[in-house]
C-alpha cells in the first residue's frame, strides 16, 4: 500500500478510514439554499468559459428562477466586468452579502473584495481554494434556484480542490475548435467520474463566424468536431457558439445582460433539467 495522502478521491485502497469525496463538501451558510449547483470548467483559459457562465445565469434568471455566479476564477475574475459591476461587496456580522446585477442575479468574485480590481492575485493553490470555499461557505446566498460556478481554468490541483468542496450537481464544458478538444474532454470527464459528477453538458464556443451581408458561416478556426465527441463520452447536451462581435463588445462593456442570441437557450433549458 503506497503511503496515504488522505485523498481519497485519487487512491482506490479500501481502507478503513476511507471517505466518500462527497464528505468534503463545506456546508453553506446557514440560511442558503441552493437547489442546484452547474460548474463551468475549461482546458485552458480564454475561451468562454465566463461568457459561457454568466450567459447561463442571465438565461435562467430571465426564465424567472433565482439565479446566481460564483467566481471561483480566483485569478482570472472576469465576471463583475461582464455584469459592469464595480461596487465592493459589504459584509455584515453574519457573513459577506453577494451583489446583485440589474436583473437580479447574485455575483460573488474576489473582484468585488479587493480595493483595486486590477491588482493581481498571486496565492498558491491552497489559498485559492481557501477563497472558493468561503465564497460557498460565508456568502449569505439566501434561496438561489441555479447557482453557476465559473471554475479556474484546466485540470490541476486547484480546479479539483473546487470540485471537492463545492456540491456540484453537473458540469458544462467550454471548449474553442483550435483546442485539443477530445483531450481536454477527456480531462473534464474523468475530474467529473472521480467525483461522481454529471457532465450535462459541451458549449463550443467562437465555432464559425456568420457573414452578416450573406449569412455564410466561415469555420474559422477549423471545422467542429463537437457533436463525434460528445457522442464518444456520452454527453448529453451540445451547443455552439458564433465568433461575435456584438456579444464581445456587449461582454466588454458589462452589459451581458442584454445579449439576446439564442445560442443557448435550448441548452440553457435542457441542463436546468
Ligand atoms: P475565459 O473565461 O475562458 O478565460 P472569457 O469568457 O473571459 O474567457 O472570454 C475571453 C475573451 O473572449 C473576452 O474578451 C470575451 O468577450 C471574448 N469572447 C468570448 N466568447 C466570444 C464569442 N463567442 N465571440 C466573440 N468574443 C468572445
Amino acid at each position: 500500500m503506497s503511503e496515504c495522502t488522505h485523498d481519497c478521491s485519487n487512491c482506490s485502497e479500501n481502507c478503513g478510514e476511507r471517505r466518500d469525496p462527497k464528505d468534503f463538501l463545506e456546508k453553506p451558510h446557514e440560511g442558503t439554499s441552493v437547489h442546484k449547483v452547474i460548474g463551468v470548467v475549461s482546458g485552458k483559459g480564454g475561451v468562454g468559459k465566463s461568457m459561457v457562465t454568466s450567459m447561463l445565469a442571465v438565461l435562467a434568471s430571465r426564465a424567472g428562477y433565482r439565479a446566481a455566479v460564483l467566481d471561483a476564477d480566483i485569478t482570472g475574475p472576469s465576471i463583475p466586468k461582464v455584469f459592469g459591476l464595480h461596487d465592493r461587496a459589504m459584509g455584515t456580522e453574519d457573513g459577506i452579502l453577494p451583489v446583485v446585477t440589474p436583473s437580479g442575479v447574485k455575483v460573488m468574485s474576489l473582484n468585488l473584495l479587493v480595493e483595486n480590481e486590477t491588482d493581481p492575485v498571486v496565492w498558491r493553490g491552497p489559498v485559492i481554494a481557501g477563497a472558493v470555499k468561503q465564497f460557498w461557505t460565508d456568502v449569505l446566498w439566501g434561496e438561489v434556484d441555479y447557482m453557476f460556478v465559473d471554475m479556474p481554468p484546466g485540470t490541476g490541483d486547484v480546479p479539483l480542490t473546487v470540485f471537492q468542496s463545492l456540491p456540484l450537481d453537473g458540469i458544462v464544458i467550454v471548449t474553442s475548435p483550435q483546442e485539443l478538444v477530445s483531450m481536454i474532454v477527456e480531462k473534464a470527464v474523468n475530474m467529473a467520474n472521480m467525483m461522481n459528477i454529471p457532465v450535462l453538458g459541451i458549449v463550443e464556443n467562437m465555432a464559425y463566424f456568420e457573414c452578416p451581408d450573406c449569412g455564410k458561416r466561415h469555420h474559422i478556426f477549423g471545422e467542429s468536431h463537437v457533436e463525434g465527441i460528445a457522442a464518444q463520452y456520452g454527453i448529453p447536451h451540445i451547443a455552439q457558439m458564433p465568433i461575435d462581435s456584438q456579444l464581445a463588445a456587449l461582454a466588454d462593456s458589462g452589459e451581458i445582460e442584454n445579449v439576446y442570441g439564442e445560442w443557448l437557450d435550448d441548452f440553457a433549458e435542457k441542463i436546468r433539467g
